[in-house]
């Protein structure tokens, strides 16, 4: 049971981790690459849209002087220029070498403030050119700026536009993976230049564990489990040349759902797997030990068969043993019973001559014990002839008379049960070489069988049994063996020829008397069939080939 269940569940198990393997690995791969893809998309968007409104501003101010450009009607031209390239901006101011606002063209009013101390105004000094974070600034609204410095014979100036935070947000706003996929801006603090969906405000200061990709280029993919502790799948990239994040991520559950329904079928499959493979092996197994318990007991039967059939050998022997002991008190009593006789008939008759007297009724007496001695004689020779094992002798023997001699072995059981005996023989019937003793031991067999079978249906009237012996075709010598029995049944007449086959009960048949039949008729050169319907009789059909034929009988 053990290796019939293990020995295919095994690769089963096998195929299924390994496949599961390569698909988890191939899923995986796919979620990652998607998600890079995505990253690096917005990233390219994002950088392009800032390096604009840079270029933009960076245009104006080589393209204009200072002076020009602090009249407010030049100042609002341009702003109008530049709004109608893009809605992102807010306004925009002109700022002198102090930091005063000289120019501005916006909803506020923020002309005359002085910047000078600000941190974008000082960055912008430095670096020529600044964008920054979001802020709140003067106006208490979350916008960033962006800011161009330049530098002229007559001394710095500056110029700067505001950007529209939520105008910027809508550029990652619409990323969609899945059902949770999101993506944001977070500064190199953590604080968030847009807002996330799924809960952040802009400028709020997350602290989410988000790994930093090294370089410029590199999207860095990770797992890992955010403020309330759910697990998200992040991809992330740098912007605003590394001061920036771009961050993508998505829930582990939901970026894996595939690779988890996959796990469940799996699961599933193996499951319904297992149990088949069990049921089967436990109906393989029971099926073959009730064989194997049918296989025994068969081999108990065969033994005790053969236990049997060795008992009648013994049986045999001592009949044989029997039979010869029993011969010379036979002999004795025979010739006590001549010599009775003769001093009987050297008596002088009595003068009265009456034939009727005691001396008759002696005479009879002693010819009636003469009679039995002589049936006992025969008796015992037919046994002793039966029962003696000795090499073949092969003769030429006439069917007819094993036959008669064969029946009247079992005359008495055939007269006792009332059983019509006939016997037809052809003359012109060839004669057969054989040992008369294998030939009488098959038919001995055949009537039994047939007079038990006749028994059975009959009891102890009304049952025949008919022999006939005739001149077959191509010079053989045929008998026919029939009785009007039990029959046999359909499916018992394969087998009714097989070593120890028997219907009859435990002790009354060995179940070898037809092979044993078969064997001899065979090495005979003969042929052995059987016809029978069942209730009606049976009839057993020999051919031997007729003595001095070459030839072996038709098969
Ligand atoms: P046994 O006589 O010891 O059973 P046999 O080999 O002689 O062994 O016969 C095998 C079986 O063939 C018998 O048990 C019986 O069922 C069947 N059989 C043989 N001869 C006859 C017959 N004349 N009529 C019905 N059945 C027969």
């Amino acid at each position: 049971m053990a290796s019939m269940t293990l020995v295919p569940l095994i690769p089963f198990l096998c195929v299924m981790a390994i496949g599961y393997r390569y698909f988890a690995q191939a899923l995986e791969t796919s979620t990652l690459s998607a998600m890079e893809r995505i990253v690096a998309d917005h990233r390219r968007m994002i950088d392009s849209f800032l390096s604009e409104r840079r270029a933009d501003l960076e245009f104006i101010t080589r393209a204009y002087r200072f002076e020009q450009v602090s009249r407010p009607e030049v100042l609002s031209e341009l702003f109008d220029n530049l709004q109608r390239a893009s809605h992102a901006y807010v306004d925009l101011g002109i700022f002198d070498t102090n930091g005063v606002h000289v120019a501005y063209i916006g909803p506020y009013s923020l002309t005359g403030k002085v910047y000078k101390e600000t941190e974008w105004f000082r960055e912008a000094e430095r670096r020529g050119y600044y964008i920054s974070d979001v802020f709140l600034g003067y106006r208490n609204i979350p916008h960033f700026v962006v800011a161009v410095c330049r530098n002229s014979p007559r001394g710095q100036w500056m110029i700067r536009a505001t950007i529209d935070s939520l105008l910027f947000n809508d550029l990652v706003k619409e990323v969609r993976l899945g059902k949770t996929g999101e993506a944001y801006v977070i500064n190199s603090e953590g604080v968030l230049q847009t807002n996330r969906r799924s809960g952040g405000d802009l400028m709020q200061t997350l602290d989410d564990p988000v790994e930093r990709p090294e370089t410029q280029d590199q999207i860095r993919t990770f797992l890992a489990k955010d403020a309330r502790s759910e697990s998200y799948l992040y991809a992330t990239a740098l912007l605003k040349g590394g001061e920036w994040m771009l961050v993508a991520r998505q829930e582990q559950s939901d970026a894996f759902s595939a690779l988890y329904s996959a796990a469940y079928l799996i699961l599933f499959i193996s499951g319904i797997g297992g149990v088949v493979v069990v049921v089967i092996a436990q109906f393989m197994t029971g099926r073959i030990v009730r064989h194997m318990e049918r296989t025994d007991a068969e081999k108990d039967r065969l033994r005790y068969q053969l236990i049997g059939a060795a008992r009648l050998v013994e049986l045999g022997e001592m009949a044989a043993g029997f039979a010869h002991e029993v011969n010379n008190p036979l002999q004795i009593i025979r010739n006590e019973q001549s010599l009775m006789e003769m001093n009987l008939a050297e008596l002088p008759l009595p003068e009265t001559g009456n034939e009727e007297g005691p001396l008759a009724e002696i005479h009879d007496s002693l010819a009636q014990i003469r009679l039995q001695i002589d049936r006992c004689a025969e008796i015992t020779q037919a046994i002793l002839k039966f029962g003696r094992q000795q090499e073949p002798r092969i003769r030429e023997i006439d069917l007819g008379g094993v036959i008669s001699e064969t029946a009247a072995m079992v005359a008495n059981k055939i007269h006792i049960h009332g059983i019509v005996y006939t016997e037809e023989i052809d003359p012109t019937a060839p004669p057969v070489a054989s040992d008369p003793a294998q030939l009488q031991q098959v038919f001995l067999n055949l009537f039994n069988n047939a007079v038990d079978a006749v028994i059975e249906r009959h009891g102890s009237s009304g049952g025949k049994l008919r022999v006939e012996v005739y001149a077959g075709k191509n010079g053989t010598a045929d008998v026919r063996v029939e009785d009007n029995g039990t029959g046999i049944a359909p499916e018992n007449m394969e087998k009714i020829f097989s070593p120890f086959f028997t219907t009859k009960p435990v002790g009354k048949g060995s179940g070898l008397g037809l092979s044993v039949c078969y064997g001899i008729v065979d090495n005979l050169g003969g042929t052995m069939a059987v016809e029978s319907r069942q209730g009606e009789g049976t009839a057993f059909l020999l051919r031997f080939p007729g003595a001095g034929s070459p030839d072996k009988a038709e098969k």
